[in-house]
């Protein structure tokens, strides 16, 4: 085979169905995801939970290892937040995913949500990648913020020579010279990449704008655009948050998406999950 992503490649298989939980990510159908950027407390995760669920998401996010640009910055609660984390998805029967970074959590944090995800700044932590690619865990792998869609689909094969094939590639915005926004959300990576590997894509509008008010239109383009779900951050105190709360929606703004994405996944076939 003349392609250098041998696995990832949809010469080498129709269609991956990766599931989190009960929800199965796939080609025909569109989930999504949402929650804090951060786990801040337990009650700041079961509110927001709870408001993620009632208002039809199937997912729930929350970092506990937080790899920010500042060492000075909210750096996530750690260990002690996975404990939260299990507990809030045990209480509100939600699936979770959460961010990897090192190694050596990989055992813990394996027994305490149903996903990872391994953020841009990781992207090319090869190993990493290999690791996880030892585990079944599904793995979220977002593209690297100055990465080329070939060098995702390579970092994914890394996952996928291990053994896992668990992966769902998240397109969440590349730094290019544009800075009205924090990052210029490349949509048309979403048809490219669904033309050319079998594994799932899904869109993060909310790292992919940083600002709130854009985050409702581009999740709409992500389903439209043919992705497979979206990923996004809902805080019930946004002025507050420890992290990102610029880009956060207000619950009442994520219950108008979701209904909003109800109506245009009818128009498209899709099936909200
Ligand atoms: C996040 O999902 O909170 C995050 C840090 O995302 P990214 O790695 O895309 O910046
Ligand atoms: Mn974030």
């Amino acid at each position: 085979m003349s392609v250098k992503y041998k696995l990832v490649s949809k010469k080498s298989k129709k269609k991956t169905t990766v599931k989190i939980g009960e929800i199965s990510i796939e080609n025909g159908s569109f989930a999504i995801i949402a929650g804090p950027c951060a786990i801040e407390s337990l009650k700041q995760a079961q509110e927001i939970a709870e408001c993620v669920k009632k208002a039809g998401c199937s997912i729930f996010r929350g970092g506990v290892f937080k790899p920010r640009t500042s060492p000075y910055l909210f750096q996530g609660l750690g260990i002690g937040g996975l404990d939260i984390l299990k507990t809030v998805s045990n209480q509100v029967k939600i699936p979770t995913v959460t961010e990897i970074v090192e190694i050596s959590d990989i055992a813990l944090a394996m027994s305490k949500t149903d996903a990872f995800q391994v953020g841009s700044r990781n992207m090319q932590n090869f190993s990493l990648l290999k690791e996880l690619g030892l585990t079944k865990m599904p793995i979220i792998l977002k593209r690297g913020m100055s990465a080329r869609v070939e060098e995702l689909f390579l970092a994914a094969e890394y996952i996928l020579s291990k053994g896992n094939d668990k992966v769902i590639l998240c397109e969440r915005g590349i730094r290019t010279f544009e800075n009205c926004t924090r990052n210029t959300l490349d949509l048309s990576a979403v048809p490219y990449m669904k033309a050319k590997t079998h594994l799932p894509i899904i869109v993060d509008p909310s790292h992919g704008t940083g600002i709130r008010s854009l985050v409702i239109p581009m999740a709409k383009a992500a389903l439209v655009c043919g992705a497979d779900g979206i990923m996004v951050e809902v805080h019930c105190a946004p002025k507050t948050a420890l992290s990102d709360g610029k880009q956060s929606l207000y619950p009442h703004q994520i219950q108008k998406l979701v209904k909003e994405l109800g109506l245009l996944a009818k128009a498209i076939n899709k099936k909200l999950i």
